[in-house]
């Protein structure tokens, strides 16, 4: 039976209040998994009231009392990890070996619950006044997040905004909803007082633009695609310029160079592009190797690649589950057949192993070599299991390809010289850049966020908690302090 998904507004799980739905169907099987409510203008209305409504009592609460519903939110997420898993896998076929996403969710509840104790300045420099800086939670805040992580991405920004003070309106995304659904069910176990978390379903055009462009909504945080973090500005623009936040996508370069560990090289930047079966925002989708190095490279690369267990996602031994729907399925294949045409040199490494048929929507590993610079396969996300791999002769020039790109997120180099190590990763226009490692390498403290067309926020346990407050200067006049 199909799962009959709700919505949590004011800690009520509710349908869409004119009752209309979305089919989900599994990527991996073709069958219908879930019925989900498609929110209403209503339900945004709805939503924004109840957060609203909330705001004045849970910005008065100290911090270990805002802590407290977050701490024991951390604890379900990890009881609840398997479910959590299989319900990815599931709605956009996210292998359940891979789900590391609700320790990571654990330790952001966890963290936040403990860190939100925000600080101004103070001053004492215009004589007869004891100057000072506060810094507020926004009121309401909405929260849009993507499919390929859904808890990474709730947790990362619904944790720093309601330990804050804020109260929001969360929109999952319509490729994965579920996880949102499951969370929904727990929130209002975890002593949550009713709409300090609402938590709608339903696609971007609708609910996602209505909450973009709503009047009472303060700030919104971005986890998507460029093209929609370019829309939510404008609608911030076109309506009450709400502070956005945007986490968007990437062209990753990695660049190695001939005295790198290939072996490692060809691992990791493969580990990179091919991790959840290519659908991550910081892929090192161009890998550009010296030519001195070029073959043994390649033929590392295509090994590690013919090794991936492609299949059913909630089997342990997968490590490649489908693309998460029909229409990123049919985008991969068109940047595939694109790049085929193209005329560069092509290896499928799925070429003779036909598994991928049936109703599964499994692409194997496809690496295009020797494809020009100017190619929409190395200039635009692709968000599959398509790789680039060109070649370049002296540092400046691989430079130059690496930064040739709107995006900025993520870029690796690999080198055993640390000079050029430090030289050229000075030179990379990125947000983040990986040194003998690539991508998904990081860490949750220091600030993960892009350049250029990959972003505007940075967010980390560090970091997060800056998007959600506002600033405010008092002055107090205290003419009897003296000058
Ligand atoms: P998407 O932009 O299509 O959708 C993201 C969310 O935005 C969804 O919830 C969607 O419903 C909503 N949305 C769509 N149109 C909207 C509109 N006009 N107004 C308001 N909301 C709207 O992205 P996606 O396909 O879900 O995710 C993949 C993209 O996300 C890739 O580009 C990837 O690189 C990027 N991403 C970035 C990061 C990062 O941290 N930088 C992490 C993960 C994914």
């Amino acid at each position: 039976m199909p799962i009959e998904a709700q919505m949590l507004i004011n800690n009520n799980l509710v349908p869409a209040s004119d009752g209309g739905t979305f089919d989900l169907y599994s990527p991996h099987t073709g069958e219908l998994v879930a019925k989900v409510p498609e929110a209403t203008a209503e339900d945004v209305d709805t939503a924004v009231s109840a957060a609203s409504a909330a705001f004045p009592s849970w910005s008065s609460l100290s911090p270990a009392q805002r802590g407290a519903p977050l701490k024991k939110l951390a604890d379900l997420v990890l009881e609840k990890k398997d479910s959590l898993a299989s319900l990815d896998a599931l709605s956009m076929g996210r292998p359940t070996s891979s789900y590391f996403d609700a320790s990571y969710a654990a330790t952001h509840f966890n963290y936040f619950a403990e860190a939100a104790y925000p600080q101004g300045h103070t001053s004492l420099n215009t004589p007869g006044f004891l100057n000072m800086s506060v810094r507020q939670p926004f009121g309401v805040v909405a929260i849009i997040i993507p499919w390929n992580a859904p808890l990474v991405f709730f947790s990362k920004k619904v944790a720093p905004a309601v330990a804050a003070g804020n109260c929001v309106v969360v929109k999952g995304s319509e490729k994965a909803p579920l996880t949102c659904y499951l969370l929904s069910q727990l929130i209002p176990t975890c002593n949550f007082p009713p709409g300090v978390i609402n938590v709608l379903s339903g696609h971007g055009h609708t609910s996602g633009s209505l909450l973009a462009h709503h009047m009472r909504i303060r700030a919104l945080s971005f986890t998507g695609s460029t093209r929609t973090g370019r829309a939510i500005q404008i609608a911030s623009a076109n309506s009450n310029l709400k502070k956005v936040v945007f986490e968007l996508g990437g062209k990753s370069p990695a660049l190695v160079f001939p005295d790198a560990d290939i072996e490692q090289a060809a691992r990791e930047t493969e580990n990179s592009i091919n991790w959840n079966s290519g659908q991550t925002c910081m892929a090192n989708s161009r890998v550009y190797v010296h030519e001195s190095i070029k073959e043994e490279f390649m033929e590392k690369f295509k090994g590690f690649a013919r090794r991936r267990r492609l299949g059913d996602p909630m089997d342990p031994e997968v490590n490649h589950g489908p693309q998460a729907d029909r229409l990123q399925f049919d985008a991969v294949k068109r940047y595939i057949k694109m790049g085929k045409e193209a005329g560069g040199e092509v290896i499928d490494t799925g070429a003779g192993a036909e598994a991928e048929g049936g109703k599964s929507l499994l692409i194997h590993p496809v690496i295009f070599a020797n494809i020009p610079e100017t190619s929409p396969l190395t200039k635009e996300e692709i968000f599959g299991p398509v790789v680039v791999i060109n070649t370049f002769a002296t540092e400046d020039e691989v430079i130059t390809k690496a930064n040739d790109t709107e995006f900025g997120l993520y870029a690796a180099l690999y080198t055993k010289d640390v000079e050029r190590a430090i030289r050229v990763g000075k030179k990379l226009e990125s947000g983040m850049v990986g040194i003998n490692c690539t991508s998904p390498t990081g860490c949750w403290d220091l600030p993960f966020g892009g350049w250029k067309g990959s972003g505007t926020g940075r967010e980390s346990l560090l970091d997060s908690m800056e998007h959600y407050l506002e600033v405010k200067s008092l002055y107090f006049r205290t003419p009897g302090i003296g000058g």
